[in-house]
């Protein structure tokens, strides 16, 4: 089947079995590979040569030798509500490999029917939501963004009810760990501190390494701090790049700090800071501009949950990392999309000035500031032609010159470095749609393109100019419910 440079290993077996159930994957119908990862299985340690193979696991109809599939429990808070009965309700952790390079990724097959952690769910995810988030994951690790990865999916004829009737599919997602927050919610909250404290040993070990060796308060509490770093940090790009979650839910925060479960995410178009990209969020609770406190709220629960195994000063200062970590963060990527190295006072306020702009005059986001990598090289027009009112372009340019020169970089060496953090490609809405229609009609090529575009979002790729095109009317606001 393979040749496999990898070593087989299950560690989240070693946890307390309140952490787990042992379920087969239910078979789906006809199993076919729809797209499978050859470059991340290369990363990982292995190479395929017979798709169709690999499809038989994607269906549930086999498993590899040392294949042990659990569905991992773990409780959460959803919309700010603490909610017990949590788990994979359609996931399976089939096993753990270690590449030739040592790194561990954890196998989660998503969408292999019922668990006991199903509640009303049907345990199937859709073929529309399997292909989101696997583009998405492949677009964010092209982007620089810590993210879990898409291994491999596959499509079946199981008939899956939603709003409507759709296709069933099911993918293998790929991550050094697939434990979140919500993991040392049920630890806490059901099971006492014996199984948080092993819960935490558990993590330090397999994926904080050089903390193993400091003494327990302190190994605790640098490693507390160092998530809530971690996940300020990845807020703070996700602000950058404009990508909105949709569901910040304290059971979709990774511990590592990865981008977890995309569901109704969605990339801006238009730069509009409230923006609410998941239409079952009424209230906006998870809306882009509010991502960076949801972020600290969601630490806020993982430090309640830690509360039986460290001081509450401890914790306190943890979580006053927060602030810092995502100040310094998304003021170190504003200045980079602007090309700013030298310090100047005025920076925070052009800063802020910037973003009330484009959200005053619904600018293109991206197209923005990848225009602005070029000012130089191509001037003025392609900026000016995002504003129906060209004055306000104009105002801001000569204020943003102005300020360039204080610049001691040459031109092109500033603007090359620019070209380096704003994309000229991201997985807008409307992209991801059209190769949904084209999936759904057995065409995955269309699908393979997108994500050769966006592997490489930085790169000119002239030949795929097209995939920076803005979203056309219908694109625009295409809605995204959370049913997956
Ligand atoms: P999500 O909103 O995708 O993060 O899912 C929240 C919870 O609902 C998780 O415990 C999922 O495993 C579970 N879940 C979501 N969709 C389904 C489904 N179709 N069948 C069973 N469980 C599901
Ligand atoms: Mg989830």
């Amino acid at each position: 089947m393979s040749s496999n440079g990898f070593r087989v290993e299950h560690r989240y077996l070693e946890l307390p079995d309140s952490f787990y159930t042992r379920v087969q994957p239910s078979p789906l119908k006809d199993a076919k590979m729809a797209c499978f990862n050859h470059k991340l299985a290369q990363e990982m340690g292995f190479h395929v040569t017979n798709e169709a193979d690999w499809a038989k696991i994607g269906g549930g109809t086999e498993l590899l030798e040392g294949m042990d599939p659990v569905a991992m429990k773990y409780t959460g808070h959803q919309f700010g509500m603490y909610n017990p009965e949590l788990g994979d309700g359609r996931g399976l952790l089939l096993w753990e490999t270690v590449g030739p390079d040592g790194r561990r990724w954890d196998w989660h097959l998503k969408g292999a029917g019922m668990t006991p952690y199903s509640r009303f769910g049907d345990g199937r995810a859709v073929l529309r939501s399997t292909i989101r988030e696997y583009l998405c994951s492949e677009a964010m690790s092209g982007l620089g963004i810590p993210t879990t990865r898409a291994l491999f999916m596959v499509s079946a004829r199981n008939p899956v009810r939603r709003e409507s009737i759709e296709t069933a599919a099911a993918l293998v997602r790929v991550a050094q760990s697939h434990i979140r927050f919500g993991h040392f919610e049920f630890a806490a909250h059901h099971e006492g501190p014996e199984a948080v404290k092993t819960l935490l040993e558990h993590v330090i070990a397999l994926h904080f390494p050089h903390l193993i060796k400091l003494a327990e308060e302190e190994r605790y509490a640098r490693w507390f701090e160092e998530v809530v770093e971690r996940t300020a940090r990845l807020i703070a790009d996700w602000q950058a790049v404009g990508f909105c979650h949709g569901v910040m839910n304290s059971d979709n925060m990774s511990i590592i700090g990865d981008t977890f479960d995309y569901g109704p995410f969605a990339f801006l178009d238009d730069f509009d800071a409230g923006y609410i990209c998941n239409h079952t969020d009424q209230g906006g609770r998870y809306a882009y501009n509010r991502q960076p406190q949801v972020g600290f709220a969601n630490c806020q629960y993982l430090a309640n949950a830690l509360l039986p195994v460290m001081d509450e000063d401890t914790i306190h200062n943890g979580l006053q990392r927060y602030e810092a970590a995502y100040n310094g963060r998304f003021l170190q990527n504003m200045r980079d999309k602007l090309g700013l190295v030298q310090e100047d006072e005025g920076d925070l306020s052009l800063i802020m000035d910037t973003f009330s702009m484009l959200n005053e005059h619904h600018t293109d986001y991206t197209a923005f500031f990848r225009a602005l990598s070029n000012v130089y090289a191509h001037g003025h027009a392609p900026v000016r032609d995002l504003f129906v009112d060209r004055q306000v372009a104009d105002e801001w340019l000569a204020r943003y010159e102005q300020r360039l020169e204080k610049e001691t970089r040459a031109h092109d060496e500033r603007e090359f470095e620019m070209r380096r953090v704003n994309p000229k490609y991201i997985l807008r809405n409307y992209l991801a749609q059209q190769v949904i229609l084209e999936a759904q009609n057995g065409d995955y090529e269309p699908m393979k393109e997108l994500i050769k575009v966006l592997e490489r979002p930085y790169d000119e790729q002239p030949e795929h100019a097209r995939y920076a095109a803005l979203p056309p009317d219908w694109g625009k606001h295409i809605n995204i419910s959370c049913s997956s």
